[in-house]
């Protein structure tokens, strides 16, 4: 009974602590002890791997107290879920490591009213966390078997800001361009035009390019609004391909 009392407790505190500006989003509410000592491993996830790496937007760091990062991965890696690093999620792609999507996402600068292009929906948690903090989310995955189960996933999970669809991500998604961000989760080894296209005057991308075999780097493409290019260099980075049909 006393622990029944405990646990009751522990779950309660975990949905207060869960339940940021808005408590309905994200369908991160625990259900069980399992669900509570996963809450507690992304608390820690994001102090440890994320704040302590220098990310300080408090909305990029509450959206990742809150998408149950183990909802999207296999379950035969769900242990490792809030990991400092890549797992495999099928297919020979990877959910990328908490830190580089917290930073992608920071890179980026959401605001509540954006819309956004994903490039390489993969597992959706990127999208996910995107979802968190702008109004719409549009993914677009190469992959028709991922593509479908990330807006599966997306849905159960009750996400419904963020539109999949399976397509080359390299050619954007002009009927609902131009966004205020693009995030390429699938490295380059150039810049695709069609993207820098469908970017609003004053919105950033970021994308990883480089060799598609070693490395790339992180960059952050910016239009500035009178329309030029700016190209900033972040970090080095190593992401699945960009790959074309
Ligand atoms: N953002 C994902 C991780 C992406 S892994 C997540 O949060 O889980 C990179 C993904 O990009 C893979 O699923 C791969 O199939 C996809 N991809 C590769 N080339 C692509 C292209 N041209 N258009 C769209 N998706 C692509």
């Amino acid at each position: 009974m006393a622990g029944r009392r405990k646990l009751l407790a522990a779950v309660a505190v975990a949905l207060s602590v869960s339940c940021g500006p808005s408590p309905d989003r994200g369908g991160a509410l625990p259900a069980s002890s399992q669900e509570v000592e996963f809450e507690r491993e992304r608390r820690q996830m994001v102090e440890e791997q994320i704040e302590a790496r220098g990310i300080a937007d408090p909305r990029v760091l509450d959206a990742m107290r809150r998408v149950p990062r183990h909802e999207f991965v296999p379950p035969e890696y769900r242990a490792a879920a809030y990991a400092d690093r890549p797992l495999p999620i099928g297919l020979e792609q990877t959910i990328s490591q908490p830190y580089i999507v917290a930073l992608m996402t920071e890179l980026i600068r959401p605001e509540a009213e954006d819309r956004i292009l994903e490039v390489g929906t993969g597992s959706g948690y990127q999208a996910a966390v995107a979802a968190e903090l702008v109004a719409e989310v549009f993914s677009i995955e190469i992959l028709p078997e991922l593509a479908q189960s990330a807006a599966a996933r997306l849905e159960r999970l009750g996400v419904s800001n963020v539109v999949v669809r399976a397509g080359d991500g390299y050619l954007g998604w002009p009927e609902h361009g131009p966004f205020d961000g693009i995030l390429v989760t699938a490295g380059a080894d150039h810049i695709p035009e069609p993207l820098v296209e469908q970017l609003e005057p004053g919105g950033r991308m970021v994308i990883p390019v480089g060799d598609v075999s070693t490395f790339q780097i992180l960059k952050v493409v910016e239009k500035l609004p009178g329309g030029e290019i700016e190209i900033q260099d972040i970090t080095p980075v190593r992401f699945v391909p960009l790959r074309r049909r």
